[in-house]
Parts: C-alpha cells; structure tokens; sequence
C-alpha cells in the first residue's frame, strides 16, 4: 500500500508524521513537504494550487493520505487536499481536538526529541494546551525518545515544572547520559524556586535556557526570578518568548521587549493573529528577533529607521513597476515598427 505523509507547516520535525511513519512500515511511505510560505493575507486558488501543485499529483495516487496542518491560516491548503478521497487531516490548525489514534499515539520515535509530561495545570487564555490536553500528566522520560547516541535532546513539554518530582527524574537522567538539553517551548518562570535553580545549575544547556513572558502583569515576578537565577551558575543569555497583540497594545509590547533587553535577556516575539499583518510589529520582531540590529540600534531609532527604509523600498519597488509597464508596452509594440505605423 502507498501512504503519503503531507507536511504543511512544520517547523521542525513533525512528530505525529514521524509515528504515522513507524506505523505504516510494512507499507510503501512517502513524505512530501509543501515549499515554505509566508503567510498570505488571503489565500487565493491560484495561490493554493501553486503551493500544491508538486504534491497533488501524489495525492490522487496514494492509497492514503495523512496530512499535518499546525497552522490555523494554512487550513486553506489542508482543505484543497481534503477533497481528496482517502485523506485524513489533522493537528491543531485543523482542530485542536484531534488526536491520533491510540495505537499510533503511543508509538515514541526515537528522534531525541519529545514528551516527557502532557498538559498544563494553568489556563492563559491564548493557549490550546489545556483545552487540547488537559491537566499535567507524566507520560515517559529521555530514554523513550532518545537514540542512545546523540549528545543533546529537546524535550517538547509545556510545563514539566508543574512536576517537580519527574523533573528531578529527567535531570537524573540528563546528567547520567551527559546530554545537552533544550526546554523547546519554555520553563514557566513562576515556577523557577532555588530548589529548580540548583537543578538548573547542574543541566548543560543547547541553546538558550527558554522562558515565557507573555503578561504585562508579571513584571515584578519576571524581575525576582531572573535576579534569583543569576545568584546561581545559570547561562546569563536567558531566553523570552514574548506574545504580542493578544490582548496588549504596540507601546506595552516594545517597552515588554526592552525591558528584557535592558536586563540582559534574549526576547523573542510571538506575533498574536490578531496584530499579524501590522507593519509596526514586523519592525519589533526583526529588531528583537535578530541580534544585529540590537547591537547597532536603540528600539526606537530603530523603529523610525526601518519605517524610512520600507517607505524608500516600496517607493523603488513602485517606480520599478512602472518602468516595466514601460518597458512591455515598447516590446509589445515597438517605436517605428509596421504594427505601429498601421
Ligand atoms: S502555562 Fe504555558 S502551556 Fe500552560 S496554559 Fe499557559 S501558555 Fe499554555
């Protein structure tokens, strides 16, 4: 049997293909990934058939299709493979609901990266996880998803600190195997006591240590837990995700970013839907984002700078055009020709 695995959106490996994968080994899997995109305003059909148009092809013939949609504005794309028989269609920008089934689910590829807890005993109010998942619960450790080899492993839990005991177990285990360690999606800073610091102070780190601040109303606790970290041997480049837009205005936002920055942290903007195609956000992510124009640039002159830039660009990219409209309608029908003298 031919299974086609279609990646629409992913950013790093995709962990529910990758089971699907295991599962069907007896059969013939193929995996293709649609080209990256930035996010269009609106989807067009043009717009989506050129994104699909390697992979339909594939689609018509497989005997079943699975495919991954993590975005909710690529949904678009899973639909157009929707109409195709046998497709099955699922992650979070599909329905946040849909989950694997059991005996695909329980598959735990040997990838170095994964779970080690499900769920989050909290509930912001811009997250799925709780509604998705449900309450914090322990569902393995390093050894399930580790390869034996590799030096380094990301674990993809939401908020492994809820579960002081387990993460003392996983860090047991980081330290016996000496592997390097990276919290993809961020420690919860309220949770950060000494106890967590001594922990955190024997782990070695792959990248940044990863942190959320995504309330303006956590500033003071922001503030205590990173003073409290840098009592202990803890990497000083402390890592932010930054939600901006969700329920925040531009100027709450940027002075977020540089206060972290005046602190000597990395922030990183998450880009709210909501805020999404605002140009002023475009600048602050790039600027926060990126550790060059931070070095050169203050936040506001920077703003201003980029603002000048981009009005200069699109005022080029105008002028271009026209010159091209110019430059089609001498071919189409040049000075002095028979067409023209007609
Ligand atoms: S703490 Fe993190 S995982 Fe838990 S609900 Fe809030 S944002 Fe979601």
């Amino acid at each position: 049997m031919r299974i086609l695995l279609v990646d629409i959106d992913s950013r790093i490996p995709n962990l529910a293909l990758r089971k699907i994968q295991i599962y069907h080994k007896a059969d013939t899997v193929e995996y293709v990934r649609v080209p990256f995109h930035t996010r269009p305003r609106n989807w067009s059909s043009n717009n989506i058939k050129s994104k699909l148009k390697g992979i339909l092809p594939y689609v018509e013939t497989a005997a079943r299709t699975y495919v991954s949609c993590l975005f909710k504005h690529n949904r678009p794309l899973a639909e157009e493979i929707s109409k195709y028989k046998n497709t099955i269609i699922g992650g979070p920008g599909w329905d946040i609901l849909a989950k694997l089934p059991e005996d695909i689910d329980k598959i735990v590829p040997r990838i170095n990266m994964g779970y080690t807890t499900r769920g989050c005993n909290r509930n912001c109010e811009f997250c799925i996880i709780p509604r998705a998942e449900g309450r914090l619960r322990v569902v393995g450790d390093i050894k399930d998803f580790w390869d034996g080899k590799a030096k380094a492993v990301s674990i993809m839990d939401n908020n492994i600190l809820q579960a002081p005991d387990h993460f003392w177990k996983i860090a047991q285990q980081l330290c016996k195997h000496n592997l390097r360690v990276d919290f993809m999606q961020g420690l919860d800073i309220r949770c950060v006591d000494r106890g967590v610091c001594k922990i955190l102070e024997t782990l070695k780190f792959e990248g940044s240590l990863k942190f959320a601040f995504d309330n303006p109303n956590m500033y003071g606790i922001v503030e205590e837990k990173i003073l409290l970290m840098r009592e202990y041997k803890i990497p000083r480049d402390l890592f932010f995700y930054v939600l901006c837009g969700f329920n925040t205005t531009f100027e709450e936002d940027k002075k977020r970013v540089e206060w972290l920055v005046s602190k000597g942290c990395d922030p990183y903007v998450m880009k709210h839907e909501n805020i999404h195609f605002d140009s002023r956000y475009r600048r602050l992510t790039f600027w926060a984002n990126k550790v060059w124009p931070q070095k050169m640039y203050g936040l506001d002159e920077w703003l201003k700078k980029s603002d000048k830039g981009a009005n200069n660009a699109r005022s080029a990219k105008d002028s271009k055009k026209r010159k091209c409209v110019l430059r089609c309608d001498t071919k189409t029908f040049p000075l002095g020709s028979k067409y023209m003298q007609r």
